[in-house]
């Protein structure tokens, strides 16, 4: 019988023809529940759960391929101890949400949306020397929390406008450095230095509102957060008290701690550029996610190598 394989419907026309061939393939729309069953490979987007119920649910399964780099949706642990392997989609995405990253960091720095609204509101009377006033990027320092693959393809862009860099890691990256002329820092001193701080660490235990009341009282005041990591590194509830006091200046936001759910009081605010976790949304670069997702699974069911495991056989 051929092996069953479950795929995200949404991800059928991303995908080369013929996705996994010699198997079954069932396609689950985002709103369905996780089927039980014999499947034996699932590819899942990052807003499907993968832990120990499904697991228990579907006792075949051998890989689950996520449609993501970040792979908070999915229990590793759990995944590990039933020898069910777990990939991602590194690499594929990383120009792409670094590119949106400085689509936001612009947009905040330079108030595009309050000045769209504007327009749109047909109250603009004309130039005028004191309007819409926002951060210069040219000399300005920009803390890179999470120095990875797409921090340091963010770094590299925050350079070509002029940027001084900051970063903090688990380890230092000496060719960043050497590259960009950033600077290594612990959180905090990175936190009290920045006129704007973008996060890049994968969700997890250690980084679960990492950025909360206490962190972004170390900001600067008047300073701008912009997030394209996950929603909730950032305490939600203390970023809204941050923002409406004015100790920060604004906010770019792509991820939200209760996807698609959005604080009224962000959505309210004329200073928070909000987007629906648009970052790695170009259609080459879901394509290949997509594709680099099935192509894992393929893989796993003709015994070749993993192209990205993250919890290896
Ligand atoms: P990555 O290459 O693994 O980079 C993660 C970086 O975070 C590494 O530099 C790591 O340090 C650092 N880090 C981890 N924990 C830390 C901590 N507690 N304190 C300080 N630094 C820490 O991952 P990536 O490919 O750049 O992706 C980063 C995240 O972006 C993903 O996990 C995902 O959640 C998010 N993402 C979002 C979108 C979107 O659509 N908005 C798209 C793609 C990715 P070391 O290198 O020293 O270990």
């Amino acid at each position: 019988m051929a092996p069953g394989v479950l795929i995200a419907a949404e991800l059928r026309d991303l995908l080369d023809p013929g996705p996994v061939p010699g198997a079954s393939v069932t396609w689950l729309p985002t709103d369905s529940a996780t089927p039980a069953g014999g499947f034996v490979a699932i590819v899942p987007l990052l807003s499907r759960r993968i832990g120990p119920a499904e697991l228990a649910g579907m006792p075949r399964l051998r890989i689950v391929a996520n449609c993501a780099v970040g792979v908070d949706n999915v229990d590793l642990a759990a995944c590990a101890e039933r020898g069910v392997v777990v990939t991602n989609t590194p690499d594929v995405l990383t120009d792409a949400t670094a590119d949106l990253t400085l689509a936001l960091l612009l947009a905040a720095a330079r108030r595009l949306k309050e000045g769209q609204d504007l327009v749109h509101s047909g109250e603009w009377t004309g130039w005028d020397p004191r309007q819409l006033l926002g951060l210069e990027l040219r000399g300005a320092v920009l803390g890179i929390v999470g120095a990875g693959r797409i921090g340091q393809a963010v770094a590299r862009r925050a350079r070509a406008f002029g940027m001084r860099l900051c970063y903090t890691a688990h380890s230092p990256k000496p060719t960043l450095e050497l590259e960009t002329g950033a600077l290594f820092l612990p959180l905090d001193d990175l936190l009290a230095r920045s006129d704007v701080v973008t996060l890049h660490v994968p969700s997890g235990p250690e980084t679960r509102r990492l950025i909360n009341a206490r962190a972004l009282a170390r900001m600067r005041k008047g300073a701008i957060l912009i997030n394209t990591a996950r929603g909730d590194v950032v305490d939600e509830a203390a970023l809204v008290t941050a923002l409406v006091s004015g100790q920060l200046a604004a906010v770019g936001l792509d991820v939200f701690a209760r996807e698609p759910r959005v604080p009224d009081a962000l959505l309210e605010h004329p200073r928070a550029v909000l987007l629906p976790h648009l970052g790695s949304a170009t259609v080459r670069t879901r394509r290949a996610m997509a594709n680099l997702a099935v192509r894992n699974v393929r893989a796993l069911l003709s015994g070749e190598p993993l192209l990205t495991p993250v919890v290896a056989p």
